[in-house]
């Protein structure tokens, strides 16, 4: 239609063709009109609204959430010959003057506002005097509760739509939930505007998913033979990312630490020779990688399990942007989401803990799922695999099914006879017939359901509670110590009416199985102290780890 945004592609951009949707995007936003861009991360959604810019008169708005990503966006831009500014916080007085200045001379092609500079009522008083070519919302999943990266400065951004009537809004995001996707719209009172929404499968990337079991030696067996190659490793804390850098870099490692506790140099020269190829393993936490553009990284591995499916899969859509095959690998650890949820339980809005439990859930979901990981992954998005993908580890060596009706339903009745009053550590306790003091003084070993299940082993009894729990049976209250219930969904399955299977935990490549921290420490001297009742000395310790994790991150900030 347009032929001029093809030369500037090329002449500008340096870009030979135009990535799927690019072009209608960019067509759209010519003639006026809204757009909202999902488009995964590494997509190119930049472009989409950088080209305009270019083509329509006057200036366009762009509201990003980062100061370091607006820097690296104009930077490169400047780097480009068009001519952009950044206008935000970490602008000296002068500085800020001369942005202001080139703003309404005239002279810049794109600003880059940090969101709350742009709502407030001195600039939008400035932008209602100048031409504006488009506002572009980038990262929009912030103006969301249900994104996993609300930030309540993009709230305002709201207003935006009607303040300025006729001049084009795109709003920008690689989190596609579909709940999210329709917040999103409603918010930014984007009803109108043109959805476009491309495909997040991403083929080239193994998701492979390992129980958490001695994780130190399951990453040395999976770096095996990857020394060279370009990666990153996410933790969940700034400490658990110094501690495993010392002890790569001890194994004989080239590896570096990345979180917001280090200064802006270290993190500049750790970014900078990564990107150069002269670094090959980064661990780092979840600070890592927003806006960073390496096409060669070959493995992204979560050493502990990420809050949720968006930061997941945005991580691990890192990988192999270069089209070449590349590894996704979780290491799921049972503690890590205990650890998780308590942190959630311990934020102060009801709303917000809902919400982030539920999206915990839906990724443990994913790690327990046994069929093919990739289709559990875009279905979350709302995307429909037409086959299972033949590629990731439950496609390539699917898991042992085991049937679990029968100990499903004792596991139900025990929580039924315990009146739904006790977590899951004591519930477990009762099955296998514990004699644990605060059992004992319960008065629980005279239950019908004590000791039905001495069979099998704790981890076992923990593994199905937890499938119960994620599939809906049984409800974990976690306002209220975590105390189980029963979800009127079990019906069926206590009635014998339906049956239930579980693939069986891998911890492969890993060697001898070897009880973690969190699953230690049997219940026999469980005495409940101050904590809610009966809580087993196996739930005692993930509280423990919690008061320490807690305490870890409240020293941080
Ligand atoms: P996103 O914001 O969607 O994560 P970016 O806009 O940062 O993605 O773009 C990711 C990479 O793709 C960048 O290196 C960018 O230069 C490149 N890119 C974007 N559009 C094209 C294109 N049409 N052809 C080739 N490379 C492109
Ligand atoms: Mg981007």
């Amino acid at each position: 239609m347009c032929p001029q945004i093809e030369q500037t592609l090329k002449d500008v951009f340096g870009f030979a063709s135009f990535r799927p949707q690019q072009r209608e995007i960019i067509e759209d936003l010519l003639a006026g009109r809204d757009a909202f861009v999902l488009m995964p991360t590494g997509g190119g959604k930049s472009l989409c609204y950088q080209l305009p810019a270019l083509h329509r008169p006057g200036v366009a708005i762009v509201v990003s959430p980062l100061i370091s990503l607006m820097k690296d966006q104009v930077d490169a831009l400047k780097a480009q010959g068009i001519k952009a500014a950044c206008y935000n916080s970490a602008l000296e007085a002068q500085e800020a003057r001369q942005v202001l200045a080139r703003l309404h001379g005239g002279e810049l092609d794109l600003l880059y506002v940090a969101p709350e500079r742009l709502m407030s009522e001195d600039f939008l008083g400035r932008l209602r005097e100048l031409q504006i070519a488009l506002f572009a919302i980038d990262e929009a999943h912030c103006v969301s509760q249900w994104g996993h990266d609300f930030r309540p400065e993009y709230i305002q951004l709201g207003r935006l739509r009607q303040k300025f009537p006729g001049i084009p809004l795109i709003a920008l995001t690689a989190t596609a939930e579909p709940h999210t996707r329709k917040d999103i719209i409603a918010r930014l009172n984007l009803e109108k505007a043109r959805c476009y929404l491309t495909s997040f499968d991403r083929p080239n990337i193994r998701y492979t998913v390992l129980e958490k079991k001695r994780p130190f030696n399951q990453l040395l067996d999976f770096l095996d033979g990857r020394r060279e190659e370009a990666g990153i490793i996410y933790c969940l804390s700034r400490k658990r990312v110094e501690q495993l850098t010392a002890k790569l870099q001890e194994a004989g490692f080239a590896a570096a630490s990345y979180h917001a506790g280090l200064s802006g140099e270290e993190r500049s020269r750790v970014q900078e020779a990564f990107l150069r190829d002269d670094l090959p393993l980064i661990v780092a936490t979840v600070a890592f990688g927003m806006g960073i553009d390496k096409s060669n990284i070959r493995y992204v591995v979560h050493h502990d399990v990420p809050k949720n499916i968006e930061g997941y899969y945005q991580e691990t859509g890192r990988a192999g942007r270069d089209g070449l095959n590349s590894e996704a690998l979780l290491l799921f650890g049972m503690g890590d989401v205990a650890l998780a949820r308590g942190l959630i339980d311990n934020s102060q809005n009801e709303e917000r803990r809902r919400i982030e439990n539920h999206k915990l859930a839906a990724m443990v979901g994913f790690a327990q799922a046994t069929g093919c990981r990739r289709r559990v992954l875009l279905g979350y998005f709302g995307e429909t695999l037409a086959a299972d993908c033949g590629n990731c580890d439950t496609c390539l060596d699917p898991p042992e099914m085991v049937e679990v009706t029968e100990d499903a339903r004792k596991a139900l009745s025990c929580i039924y006879r315990v009146n739904q009053r006790f977590g899951l550590g004591h519930v477990v306790d009762v099955l296998r017939g514990s004699k644990n003091q605060r059992l004992l003084e319960l008065g629980h070993h005279r239950l019908s359901t004590y000791g039905i299940g001495a069979d099998r082993d704790k981890d076992y009894w923990q593994a199905l509670l937890r499938h119960l729990i994620h599939l809906g049976y049984v409800e974990q209250d976690v306002g209220n110590f975590s105390v189980l219930k029963l979800h009127q969904s079990s019906r069926p399955l206590l009635r014998g009416e339906a049956t239930l299977q579980m693939g069986r935990p891998r911890t492969k490549p890993a060697p001898t199985a070897e009880a973690g921290p969190t699953v230690a420490a049997g219940g026999k001297s469980g005495r409940a102290g101050k904590g809610p009742a009966g809580l087993a000395a196996a739930d005692r310790e993930i509280f423990e780890q919690l008061r320490r994790l807690r305490k870890e991150i409240a020293d941080q900030d």
